[in-house]
């Protein structure tokens, strides 16, 4: 079993923000949940870490929230397109 390093959460520009602006409520309308993302991932434009945050993200998968920049259709689009691509 691989461990896995979580070292670079410790640098994470979402790291004192609020958990509601990366991950929505059941039964988010449309609207708030564009905006809600849209706020989440102009923070991590900013973060230092990423890569190794969408990186992470890809590999488990991480399903819900957004993570590394992508929101969550954004990552299944992207999973897609690799996995036709291999
Ligand atoms: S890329 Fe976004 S979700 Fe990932 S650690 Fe940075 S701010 Fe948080």
């Amino acid at each position: 079993m691989t461990e896995r390093s979580w070292t670079w959460q410790e640098q994470a520009a979402c790291r004192r923000k609020s958990n509601d602006l990366f991950y929505g409520p059941e039964g988010e309308k449309p609207l708030q949940r564009e905006s809600r993302e849209s706020r989440a991932v102009e923070i991590c434009a900013e973060c230092p870490v990423r890569e190794a945050c969408l990186t992470h993200a890809l590999s488990v998968p991480e399903a819900y929230g957004v993570w590394g920049g992508t929101t969550e259709s954004a990552r299944l689009a992207l999973r897609r397109r690799r996995a036709s691509a291999a």
